[in-house]
């Protein structure tokens, strides 16, 4: 019989109802790893509950000590470093490199929610006027002190999707709980397991029951938590079209909300650009993570001569690329998530093709243009949701394929004369999650910074993610709220600033 994927509520593993589920694959194989709960509503009161009861003794543990509770945690990742990866490759589908990478920069957020003792210091200035007494009987001004103290919101709510499974939660819910909130994650439900393993090890690390909770399901359950009366903030991660929904409703309802969005995200290569980091570089963005990272360089805008020596090495590169199970020897390329997401990205290099882009290199399994004529390399398949590393060259600047979200291994070239040019296309995205520029320029780098429109500027670099002192900046649609996660950003995020101003006679 299939494992149900539990709830995580008041320090223990809650079964779930037995109302509508679906699978949970492995999608390297198709091989069903568990089930999970869609319409938990009833669980997510449960666990606001629980959080909302484990509030007052946590808000009133001294900070120190809700931090020692995160080294014994990060220890503890850290100990299950090898288990935390493994899981990511069998239930989400990355190689055992890319899966590493997600548990390590996830336990970087950790490393820095354990200074919240500092982070959340608050300031103070004496003496900030001095004031008479109403009554005016005292002659001698009377000093007045002022000072700003930062304190948590309650409990809050986190929404996360299924590409980086252990790091998206943990961009959340440490620094949330760090400050003296308490938390109820909902994980995506591609990618539960790995969520549910990350919660129970805090437990383990001495978390106390309710601080954190997380509960499994979709739409029904997040819509439950966005509107309950004692849930004062959430957090969410994932595509434009759900942000814009939370943004909204959580917003009506009185929730201070942040929303990480969807991308479409620009690297510029100009004809002076050292050529291997440009290769390495966009290689590395467009194809690293099978093209699902809301970092992923989708689009490469050559500048003048680039294409002459761009085009030949980008697709020799990619025909490197060995697509297969992650954690099978030389792999570089897993699968993507789902079959919708297989029927997805097919359906956009369909569209490619009709718009008039040239296909340099076809990644769609079984089409016979892959398999004789591109060499990629593709062992067995068998059942899994795979697309190998697609390449389109002169592609219409308007079409979907240089405008929207692909989220695969789809890489569109478009071809411009000019630096103003390149940034014009650039600028001209809805949004606005990152941009790159290849050149050995200051000039053009310098131009490009200040104009591309996007809040994460990569010179040289293919993904330019910030690490987690600083916060993930994104502008326009990939970002709805004022405050982002990670760096102080997410400290004002999940802490409300309290005045105090007293005077003494
Ligand atoms: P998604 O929007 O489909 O799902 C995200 C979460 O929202 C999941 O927990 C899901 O259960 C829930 N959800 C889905 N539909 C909902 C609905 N109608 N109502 C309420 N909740 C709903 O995203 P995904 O496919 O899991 O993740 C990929 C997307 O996330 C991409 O667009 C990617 O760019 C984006 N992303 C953005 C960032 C960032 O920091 N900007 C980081 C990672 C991923």
């Amino acid at each position: 019989m299939t494992n149900t994927v539990e709830h995580f509520i008041d320090g223990k593993r809650v079964s779930p109802d037995s109302g509508k589920k679906c699978d949970v694959l492995n999608p390297a194989t198709g091989e069903v790893l568990a089930e999970v709960g869609m319409q938990e509503v009833a669980a997510a009161d449960l666990a606001v509950a629980s959080a909302a009861r484990a509030y007052r003794g946590w808000s009133e543990t001294p900070v120190g000590d809700r931090c020692q509770v995160l080294f014994r945690y990060k220890e503890l990742l850290e100990q299950h470093f090898d288990e935390l990866a493994q899981m990511i490759v069998d239930e989400h589908g990355k190689t055992t490199a890319e899966a590493r990478g997600d548990v390590r920069r996830g336990i970087d957020c950790v490393e820095y929610a354990c200074g919240a003792p500092s982070l959340m210091m608050g300031r103070t200035l004496p003496r900030i006027a001095v004031s008479t007494s109403f009554s005016r009987e005292r002659q001698e001004g009377i000093p007045l002190d002022s000072s700003l103290e930062r304190v948590p919101l309650g409990v809050c709510v986190g929404i996360t999707p299924f590409n980086f499974p252990i790091m998206v939660p943990l961009w959340m819910w440490p620094m949330a709980v760090a400050c003296g909130n308490t938390f109820v994650l909902k994980p995506s439900e591609k990618v539960s397991l790995c969520a549910l393993r990350e919660v129970e090890l805090a437990s383990e690390a001495g978390l106390p029951p309710g601080v954190l909770n997380m509960v499994t399901g979709g739409p029904d359950v997040v819509n439950q938590l966005l509107t309950h009366e004692d849930v004062k903030a959430v957090s969410f991660v994932g595509s434009t079209a759900v942000a814009k929904h939370i943004y909204k409703t959580a917003s009506i309802a009185g929730k201070r909300v942040q929303c990480m969005a969807g991308a479409k995200n620009t690297m510029i290569i100009m004809p002076d650009a050292n050529q291997d980091a440009a290769i390495d570089g966009v290689m590395s963005s467009s194809m690293g993570n099978t093209g699902q990272r809301c970092l992923a360089g989708s689009v490469a805008v050559l500048v003048g001569d680039t294409p002459e020596w761009f085009i030949p090495k980008i697709v020799a590169a990619a025909k490197q690329i060995k697509v297969g199970k992650g954690d099978a020897a030389g792999c570089t390329m897993g699968p993507l998530i789902d079959k919708a997401s297989v029927d997805r990205v097919t359906l956009a290099i369909e569209a490619g093709i009709d718009a008039g882009a040239d296909l340099l290199l076809d990644g769609r399994i079984g089409v016979r243009h892959m398999v004789s004529d591109t060499g990629c390399q593709t062992p067995e398949l068998g059942g899994g949701c795979f697309v190998g590393p697609t390449i389109f060259d002169n592609v219409p600047h308007d079409s979907a394929l240089a405008m929207e979200e692909i989220f695969g291994p789809v890489l569109s070239i478009l071809r411009v004369d000019s630096l103003d040019d390149a940034i014009e296309v650039t600028r001209r995205s809805p949004y606005g999650n990152m941009a790159v520029m290849f050149t050995d320029s200051g000039y053009a780098a310098n131009k490009f910074k200040d104009t591309a429109g996007a809040g994460m500027i990569g010179i040289n670099v293919g993904v330019p993610a910030p690490m987690a002192v600083f916060p993930f900046c994104g502008w326009k649609d990939s970002f709805f709220g004022t405050l982002h996660s990670n760096g102080e950003d997410s400290v004002r995020f999940y802490t409300e600033g309290r005045i105090l101003v007293s005077r003494w006679f």
